[in-house]
């Protein structure tokens, strides 16, 4: 008796976990995807997490449904965690209803998921608007023969370094080759007055002179890249530089067939399936107005009538299932550009651009916009993603914080994501930074934070004991705004009171010592996977990494040792068009764009497992932002402009110029 009134219980505990997370499934169906589900039954009915986004494949979730009764359809729509079931009776729906609900099937992994259904007055699903090609779009069947195939992937010669050697390079779960001209992934170009020795490997030039031939393609290729990509990975949705190479661009695959997204900017997604063996020809719009990429997964959508090779895959959700990615093999070729872009896609033309490329300011008006696009702006898109690659204080900073006396009121001005606020408990600290993002990052920390411009401290002259300024003072884009910003901060301090200024600097090696950052990269190999993961991503540095600048050690480190003290002043540009600084390579002017590459939320994919709606992740966007580099001497030059403060220190930190200020 007893024992079973416990099992009743029990029952009826997961019962009501069981309806809560039907009533969940419910709720997040109608939330985001407009599904309206009903309280009676009806022939047809949406099967939560029983989608192609969740790894569940059309005959597996066929036979579970035919148990219950015969079905007219089953309608999957690519990438999302449901699918519609229409049953030829009510009887066949009302079963499934009742015996499917909460019971598990096992997806192509091999994990289990748990089906929850709802009726649904009909099953429906907006058809995608286009149902061809991009314009200009080719995909060639079986251009080459497996005999072919089976050479060119014995061809490439891996070799074991994971180095910078032999134009090879190891990003993060894909390899790749370059031959004719390396690729530059930091600006998505080559160097096209350096081609590389050895031309095309023999084999690919017999091919290619067949395809002239045979006129799938126009002109010869002198690029190759050869990508090697895992299942489950993928390349973020790019257009390939206009500026760098001619119309044509050409990509064969081997090895394994994968989906690949084109995007019109209108929003309109076109998914093209690129059997084994097939080439890819992008000419016109598609080359140049489209972006093209690959979702990182392990399956893709595809037709599942047998008669589907390449091309498009339509929107007939009654005939998609997936397919297991294998490991692919690329072999893109492109043909370096000699001559400017005249496309008529200007929105996307990176040499026809409406906006000039940022350069020096000429007036503070200037350098007022270029701090407010490329250092305010770019902090506030970044901020998530900064702040998580921010964690580990620097011993210096802490030690100056740990020798102020208990009690002491400082002001961290630029103080990012708090990062230093809580390091002495004995402290007043008030941070304020430039983000709003930022600083309700410090807020969720529990830090005291404001909004402010480090040019205008909402705090009253001589009220702080002690200030920080960590790697801001080097965003603003004018020796004069530089020096009005340590002169805001020596404002806040009381006469006595001290202030502990970093900036970055231009020398990244110094008395022969390579940062810290250097030899930590070395060490982690992981780290550096992380840092290569992508043509996009090649970020500075993730965690742990120091405020300073990050270079990459396996490259040469020019000496800087022709800059000495105080000639900073001497040193112009000659174009004042800001380049966009090489990340992991040494500084060759001192105001340069560092790029940043951001990364999506690493949350995301655990959602999408459980019953978060799947869709194709966002590409990476870069962002610039400008910096300031010091000179040896230039960060003492610019206080000495102050007056009303003394130096009592200066030294150089891993990879940054520090002082340390004295109110008079
Ligand atoms: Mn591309
Ligand atoms: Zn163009």
């Amino acid at each position: 008796m007893n024992i079973d009134h416990k099992a009743v219980l029990k029952l009826n505990k997961m019962e009501k976990k069981f309806l809560r997370k039907q009533s969940k499934a419910r709720h997040v169906l109608l939330k985001h995807e407009g599904i309206q589900a009903v309280s009676y039954p009806t022939q047809s009915l949406v099967v939560a997490n029983g989608g192609l986004g969740n790894g569940v494949c059309r005959k597996q979730l066929l036979l579970a449904l035919e148990k219950c009764g015969p079905v007219e359809d089953l309608l999957m729509p690519p990438n999302k965690p449901y699918a519609f079931v229409i049953y030829q009776s009510i009887e066949g729906s009302k079963k499934a209803y009742g015996t499917l609900n909460g019971k598990e099937i096992i997806d192509d992994l091999g994990h289990k998921i748990f089906l929850y259904l709802n009726f649904v007055e009909k099953a429906q699903w907006k058809k995608l608007g286009l149902q061809t090609l991009p314009p200009g779009l080719l995909v060639v069947e079986e251009i080459i023969p497996p005999e072919d195939e089976k050479l060119l992937l014995e061809s490439i010669k891996w070799t074991g370094d994971t180095g910078n050697q032999n134009f090879q390079k190891s990003l993060k779960h894909r390899r790749v080759k370059h031959f004719g001209y390396e690729f530059h992934y930091e600006n998505n170009t080559v160097d096209k007055d350096k081609p590389l020795p050895g031309g095309f490997p023999d084999i690919c030039n017999g091919i290619l002179e067949k395809w002239l031939k045979e006129g799938y393609i126009k002109h010869k290729p002198d690029q190759l890249t050869i990508n090697e990509y895992e299942p489950g990975h993928g390349i973020p949705a790019h257009i390939d530089t206009h500026s760098a190479f001619e119309d044509e661009i050409v990509s064969l695959s081997l090895g394994s067939a994968i989906v690949m997204d084109f995007k019109h900017p209108d929003g309109v997604t076109v998914q093209v399936m690129l059997p084994r063996r097939s080439l890819l020809v992008m000419t016109g719009e598609s080359r140049y107005l489209w972006t093209h990429g690959i979702t990182p997964r392990k399956f893709d959508t595809v037709q599942a009538s047998k008669q589907f090779k390449g091309g498009i895959i339509t929107s007939d959700i009654g005939d998609l299932t997936l397919s297991k990615r294998g490991m692919r093999t690329s072999f893109t070729f492109r043909k370096v550009r000699r001559t400017p872009c005249n496309c008529s896609y200007s929105s996307v033309c990176d040499r026809q651009r409406q906006a000039p490329p940022p350069s020096l300011p000429a007036s503070s008006k200037e350098a007022l916009q270029l701090e407010q696009e490329h250092v305010h702006h770019v902090y506030d898109e970044i901020a998530r993603h900064f702040s998580s690659t921010r964690h580990s204080p620097w011993p210096r900073i802490v030690e100056f914080l740990k020798a102020l006396p208990s009690g002491s009121i400082v002001a961290d001005i630029g103080c990012g994501n708090g990062k230093y606020l809580g390091i002495n408990k004995e402290l007043y600290m008030i941070g304020c930074d430039r983000s709003l993002n930022l600083v309700n990052i410090c807020r969720e920390r529990q830090f005291q934070a404001l909004v402010c411009d480090a040019l205008s401290v909402p705090v009253r002259s001589g009220s702080c004991d002690a200030c920080i300024s960590i790697a801001v003072i080097h965003h603003f884009a004018t020796a004069e705004r530089r020096v009005e910003a340590l002169q805001e901060l020596a404002r806040l301090l009381r006469p006595g009171g001290q202030a502990l200024i970093y900036v970055w600097a231009m020398e990244q090696e110094y008395k022969n010592q390579k940062s810290k950052y250097l030899k930590e990269n070395r060490i982690s190999q992981g780290e550096k996977e992380d840092i290569n993961n992508d043509r996009f991503m090649e970020a500075l540095p993730v965690n742990q990494m120091p405020d300073g600048v990050s270079e990459d050690p396996a490259l040469s480190v020019p000496s800087t040792n022709n800059i000495k003290k105080g000639e900073y002043k001497s040193r112009k540009i000659s174009n004042s068009e800001l380049p966009v600084h090489r990340n992991r390579t040494s500084f060759h002017s001192q105001d340069v764009l560092v790029p940043w590459h951001l990364k999506g939320n690493p949350g995301k994919d655990k959602a999408v497992k459980s019953f978060g709606l799947a869709g194709c992740p966002n590409p990476s966007p870069v962002f610039h932002r400008y910096y300031h580099v010091f000179c040896d001497g230039e960060l003492e030059a610019s206080c000495q402009a102050l007056g009303d403060v003394s130096i009592l220190q200066s030294y150089y930190d891993e990879g940054n110029w520090c002082v340390v200020l004295q109110k008079v």
